[in-house]
């Protein structure tokens, strides 16, 4: 077996490391010209503001006119902000969707493009980006150590990541802190997400030892911290281990990458609107169930190193967790007719289901889709 392991991203964690943003760029030699992406909530709240201020002249411009699962006319937005003041750096404080928005946005103000020419078009990233100082304000994606950036065109009724090597931040500074706001569903949508994420991680066609390891480590986090986060708010202990596990589970499916539950997510929150992290969590125990005897026991292995009997046993808590903390378990609601249906099986056709260590058919998906149209 061949594998790679790469990590470029410098990380600090802990409660109150927010307050490092000023040093964390002055020890990159940032001094001036920062921009903020925030999560709208901290623009509103003065938290942006006090950030800037606190920075002592390094950030002077703040941009969060975007929204969640970002348009790409959002990134052509903050990037014409950071040509037009001539910017220097990029701090991205928010869930995925400011983070996906200012990872291409850092990249593409340096061009004249639109960043809708390499969305989705196989076009590669052009490597020169502006640093990126990453500040999750959700325990989900792990956007803060991922390549990736992933983007909505509305026009085309398209979402898609991009990937390119320019979009790893230079520092992740993750503060549990900033997630006590996170509403209760937002929490279980996001931690739905991290779960799915080291799953299909571990998984993946693409495994290898050292992302294992760090799936068998951020999973059993969520199934015991998720509950106590979604119930508890502002439960210390609950918001600082979903955070752990949030940055573990983006070392754990960075270089892999994620797979048949994530294909599956992105027809289900565009067309349908489901929140990415609810949408990956409604497929994830039908695909444990398919894929359990697969990589010649290596997904039972996975179970039982996270203390379930068997794989079934386990798909059979994630069910439970779903329903313990709110998140759907069925599209029955929907009323979808048959043409919709099969948008699902056809849109869910997305690259990331070919990682998956069992090979998906449409049949598959449409035995999928019609058991969770059926089911509340
Ligand atoms: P999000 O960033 O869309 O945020 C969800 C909601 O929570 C928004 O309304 C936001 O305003 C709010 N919010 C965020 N932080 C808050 C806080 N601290 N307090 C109160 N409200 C807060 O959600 P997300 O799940 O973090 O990100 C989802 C996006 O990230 C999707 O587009 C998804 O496809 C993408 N994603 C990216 C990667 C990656 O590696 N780049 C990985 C997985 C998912």
């Amino acid at each position: 077996m061949l594998w790679d392991y790469q990590q470029p991203v410098a990380i600090r964690f802990g409660n109150g490391r927010v307050r490092e943003i000023k040093d964390v760029a002055a020890s990159m030699g940032l001094t001036e010209g920062g921009l903020l992406v925030s999560e709208q909530l901290f623009a509103q709240n003065g938290t942006a503001e006090k950030i800037v201020k606190d920075s002592e002249g390094a950030i002077s411009e703040i941009f969060s006119d975007f929204s969640p699962n970002p348009d790409v006319t959002e990134v052509d937005k903050a990037a014409a902000l950071i040509r037009e003041k001539h910017l220097k750096f990029v701090v991205a404080m928010g869930g995925g969707s400011a983070m996906d928005l200012a990872k291409s946005a850092a990249s593409i103000a340096l061009t004249n493009d639109s960043i809708a020419e390499y969305h989705g078009t196989g076009k590669a990233m052009p490597q020169e980006h502006l640093p990126i100082i990453a500040v999750p304000t959700t325990a989900g994606t792990g956007s803060e150590v991922t390549c990736v950036s992933v983007l909505t065109n509305r026009a085309l009724g398209k979402k898609a990541p991009i990937v390119s090597d320019g979009f790893f931040p230079s520092v992740a500074i993750i503060d549990p802190e900033l997630t006590y706001s996170v509403p209760p569903h937002v929490t279980a949508s996001t931690g739905m997400d991290v779960l799915s994420q080291a799953i299909e991680g571990y998984w993946s066609k693409g495994h290898q030892p050292i992302c294992d390891a760090c799936a068998i480590h951020a999973a059993p986090l969520v199934f015991k911290y998720l509950p106590i986060a979604v119930a508890e708010p502002n439960n210390a202990e609950a918001r600082q281990k979903m955070c752990e596990a949030s940055v573990i589970a983006g070392l754990a499916f960075t270089l892999p990458k994620t797979t048949s539950s994530h294909a599956c997510s992105f027809p289900l929150t565009n067309i349908h609107g489901i929140p990415h992290g609810e949408a990956c969590g409604l497929t994830l125990d039908w695909f444990a169930r398919i894929n359990k005897d697969a990589q010649h026991g290596r997904v039972q292995e996975f179970a039982r190193a996270i203390g379930f009997e068997d794989v079934d046993a386990m798909a059979d808590a994630i069910h439970e967790l779903k329903v313990k903390v709110g998140l759907r378990t069925g599209l029955k609601d929907l009323n979808l007719s048959a043409e919709q249906i099969a948008d699902l099986v056809r849109i869910s056709r997305h690259p990331n289901l070919y990682n998956n260590p069992v090979e998906i058919t449409d049949e598959m998906l449409q035995d999928m889709y019609e058991h969770l149209a059926a089911t509340d």
